[in-house]
């Protein structure tokens, strides 16, 4: 196998092979840009150490022979006494992981060849032993394990309250005595002299960092595989530390917080790449540097259009100015905000740099979503007190309270609270359920907090460290003496991960505001004179922009989760094709809560009728406002699906109430005394599992077809109403065959075409689909249950019991009720969805799980040939974007 490519052997498309940095610096080596020359070694070789515990057979020869290449190129040995060549060896994995692995700077130093190297310097005896310590300092903690903090005592003590570059050479010297000291005493050992003995250790402890804990936590936070191995680049050294004609910088194509194009970055004089991410000194911005070297500054500029040219995005760069040349140490496609992603792709296409298509692919669901959060006014003044972690998105207000009780107690009064603790467990619930949002001061974006507040759409920051909580005093201690007491307000910001002291005027988002005006109204077209526009105008025209061209390449079709006329209306402005799912559960709660009992309580075909015919009109009436509000596209009625027992009060609240009359007056009345029996008798163990969906249809007589003829009536009523009537939890086809024997007779009866079909939700329907689409016109995968069944997860319980474990654990990366798991629910999927299909060609299959709003699961349902996915009415935008991605 080759493990070493030269620069000039790769290429961007190797980053599997080269990482990110490799590969990014063959690329810009190859334009012909200024990249100081170096090598490679392939993250293979990194998997092979890390795995055998020792480097691949051959290597030491291959890198030897680059490092020979290298010297001829310089025209000096790695070392070299009189005029050394030193050498970095820097991490980079195929993903860019921040500051997590190692980087050793200044390989090939020595006692004499620092020496060299400030003859080299011009006699700059002052950077060359800058440069020594340096490699001690940096040496000693990645490759010989030594706590850093040894060195960053020694130094402090002898700089005092000057800065670093105040050194002189004699005591950059003595610095260096003292670390060769702290190695002797702290390994028992030398700090190794020999270049090429430095160097190759650096490259075992960088693939060792691959494993160092912080690594591992990072990936699993951002989900990279922990298989894949860093490469190991070795580059020769370029100084920005020797001098004021020198320095280290980071610079932006465009501002990746807006997408604004124009000159973003900072730079730092004299000083090396380490000191501007430990913040030892105070950047510049980078405009600064053309005041202090124009024709560097220039050459900049010149090669950010260059690159931006070449990789057609916004690019993020590092760069250092060595005595006046400037030198480019790595580049890469940079991250940017979800405004910033919307703004850039559509400047993009009109530079003619990329097409639509391709600017679609550019930004996610994820930075719409986000940018459909309500959020704190831009324009208002704010009073930050602390940062955390941006756990789940949107913009909450209110009065601090430090208990689950009491969040609950204030939240019933009326009161808007921020439920703060230093971590939340699932004894907190309630609580969670109650506060407009949670702040905690403890825990990652896997914590139980983190997990349960994304699942509930609730906003949250978390690891907010500054902060100390004290549950016992009800109160929490910001930086600065900050005290806040339970009953203060606090704003709190979960795009942001900001804290804010008072209340903070939320403002809705310009984008939401836009889908509100309805998809087909648009945003104006677009003036490219218009400078003054501001930014949320420009952000609107380049979504409306994307999402135009987004419904254009779509298979998929997008259809909405919604059960009243009202979010239906709403979701025909967000741009739904139809209703895959209406509930219609609800039609049966609040005011109608009697009928039902009277249901529940009928004894007798007589009076279970006369109830039945009560909700008739009103099922009907509730049907005839959706049709409306869906102008003649398809909508999927679910009939009732629930258990019974949940319309009707509580076992224990009910029981206390019949026990205390009997006790008092010593008769409870008789409907109560009914009630409770009814409620006895339809108590469940396991509700989930019991009597509901179909099976109700099949042991109440008249429900089903009181909700059929419901539809039918109102679908009579609205000119094109399509309604389709779907039967829930159906496991054998003879259930499905039954109820539909009855709605089709009572379709026929009132006149009205519908299709009759079925939800796939449990995995005997999945695996017997071939005979279950004998009786269905449609399906539709309820992966809600589905999951539930599958994995036999409670879905009203685990995420909260246990999920923040499971994710530490790494048993999956992301909670299954909210990412389709493709490998268990998404093969019964495949293979009901193709079983089905082959009986009956024109099935028409979706899915209305919460999945349908989501991604990664709007992905899957594209590759596995659905006709829609159907969500709630504000993650359709999502959706239709999403299933844009799917087909390009
Ligand atoms: C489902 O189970 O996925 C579904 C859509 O039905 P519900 O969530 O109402 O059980
Ligand atoms: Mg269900």
């Amino acid at each position: 196998a080759k493990y070493v490519y030269d620069f000039t052997e790769g290429n961007r498309n190797l980053k599997d092979l080269l990482g990110g940095k490799g590969a990014n610096l063959a690329e810009m080596t190859n334009l012909g840009l200024p990249v100081p020359p170096g090598f490679t070694i392939t993250t293979e070789a990194c998997r092979h150490y890390l795995a055998e515990g020792t480097l691949p057979a051959g290597l030491d020869e291959e890198i030897a022979r680059h490092l020979s290449a290298l010297e001829a190129t310089m025209g000096r040995t790695l070392g070299q006494t009189d005029d050394p060549l030193l050498v970095s060896v820097r991490s980079g994995a195929k993903f860019s992981m921040p500051g997590m692995m190692e980087t050793v700077l200044n390989i090939g130093l020595n006692d004499e060849s620092v020496h060299g190297l400030a003859k080299q310097s011009g006699g700059n005896e002052r950077f060359a032993w800058d440069s020594y310590r340096r490699l001690i300092q940096m040496f000693g903690k990645t490759v010989l394990g030594i706590d850093g903090d040894h060195f960053e005592h020694a130094l402090d003590e002898l700089k005092g309250d000057r800065q670093d570059t105040d050194l002189d050479a004699g005591e950059l010297q003595s610095l260096v005595e003292t670390y060769k000291g702290i190695v002797r005493e702290q390994t028992g050992k030398e700090f190794p002299a020999d270049p090429r003995e430095q160097m190759r250790l650096a490259v075992m402890a960088v693939f060792d960092s691959w494993n160092a804990p912080r690594a591992i936590l990072y990936r699993r936070q951002e989900r990279i595989p922990a298989d894949l191995g860093t490469a190991v680049n070795i580059v020769a050294m370029v100084f920005g530390n020797c001098g004021n004609d020198s320095g280290t910088g980071v610079a932006f194509t465009r501002d990746p917080g807006s997408g604004q194009q124009g000159v973003y970055g900072d730079y730092l004089q004299n000083a090396q790449g380490e000191d501007v991410v430990a913040g030892i000194r105070n950047t510049v911005p980078l405009q600064d540097l053309e005041r202090l070297d124009k024709h560097c500054y220039d050459e900049l500029l010149q090669i950010m259009e260059t690159l931006e040219n070449h990789y057609r995005d916004l690019c993020d760069i590092e760069f250092t100015i060595e005595r006046g040349k400037l030198w480019m140490l790595q580049t890469r496609v940079g991250k940017r905000t979800a405004a910033a992603a919307f703004r850039i792709a559509t400047q993009l296409v009109d530079q003619g740099l990329i097409t639509l298509d391709e600017a679609v692919t550019r930004v996610t669901g994820d930075q719409l979503a986000q940018l459909m959060f309500p959020r704190f006014d831009g324009g208002a003044v704010k009073n930050r007190i602390a940062k955390g972690m941006n756990a789940s998105p949107g913009a909450a207000v209110g009065k601090a309270v430090f208990s689950s009780e009491r969040a609950v107690e204030l939240a019933a009064r009326g009161e808007d609270v921020i439920l703060v603790r230093r971590e939340t467990n699932p004894d907190d619930l309630a609580g969670m359920i109650a506060a407009r949002g949670i702040l905690t001061s403890r825990g990652g974006k896997t914590s139980h907090a983190a997990v349960v507040a994304r699942g509930m759409g609730k906003t949250c920051v978390c690891g907010a460290e500054e902060l100390e909580v004290s549950v016992g005093e009800r109160r929490f201690t910001a930086p600065g003496g900050v005290v806040v007491s339970e009953g203060e307000v606090i704003s709190i910001d979960g795009t942001t991960g900001e804290v804010f002291l008072g209340e903070v005027p939320v403002a809705d988002s310009p984008v939401v505001e836009y889908f509100e005006r309805g998809t087909s109204a648009g945003a104006g077209e677009e003036t490219g004179e218009q400078q003054e526009a501001s930014h949320d105008d420009n952000l609107v025209k380049a979504v409306d922009r994307i999402m135009r061209h987004a419904d254009g390449v779509r298979r998929l079709r997008v259809r909405a989760n919604a059960d009243t006329p009202e979010d239906a209306a709403r979701a025909r402005r967000f741009g739904a094709e139809g209703i895959g799912l209406c509930r219609t559960e609800h039609m049966f709660l609040g005011e109608r809560r009697q009928l039902v009992e009277d249901l529940v309580l009928a004894s007798g075909d007589t009076e279970r009728q006369a109830a039945l015919d009560a909700l008739e009109p009103l099922q009907k009436a509730d049907f005839v406002g959706i049709f409306r509000a869906m102008e003649g596209r398809p909508v999927t009625v679910r009939l009732i699906d629930p258990p019974l027992h949940e319309f009707l009060p509580d076992l224990t609240d009910l029981s206390v109430k019949v026990a205390l009359a009997e006790a008092g007056s010593g008769e409870a009345s008789d409907k109560d005394r009914r009630l409770l029996a009814a409620v006895k008798r339809l108590h469940e163990q396991n509700p989930m599992l019991g009597l509901r969906g179909v099976r109700l249809g099949l042991v109440i007589p008249g429900l089903f077809a009181m909700q059929v003829r419901a539809i039918a009536q109102a679908a009579k009523e609205v000119p094109g109403a399509r309604p389709e009537i779907m039967i829930p939890l159906v496991a054998a086809v003879q259930e499905l065959e039954a109820v539909r024997e009855e709605a089709t007779a009572i379709l026929a009866e009132v006149g009205v075409d519908a299709l009759v079909g079925t939800m796939i939700e449990t995995p005997r329907a999945a695996v017997t689909a071939g005979q279950v689409a004998e009786a269905a016109q449609f399906f539709s995968f309820g992966t809600n249950d589905l999951t539930q069944m599958m994995w036999g997860f409670s879905r009203d319980d685990v995420e909260a019991a246990f999920f923040s474990r499971y994710l530490e654990l790494g048993i999956f990366g992301v909670s299954p009720f909210e990412t389709l798991d493709r490998d268990g629910v998404g093969r019964l999927v495949r293979l009901a969805t193709d079983e089905g299909r082959a009986v009956r060609s024109d099935l028409k299959v979706g899915i209305c799980g919460e999945h349908g709003g989501d991604p990664d699961s709007v992905h899957f349902c594209h590759d596995a040939g659905l006709d829609y996915v159907s969500c709630s009415p504000f993650r359709i935008p999502v959706a239709r974007l999403e299933a844009a991605r799917a087909a390009l």
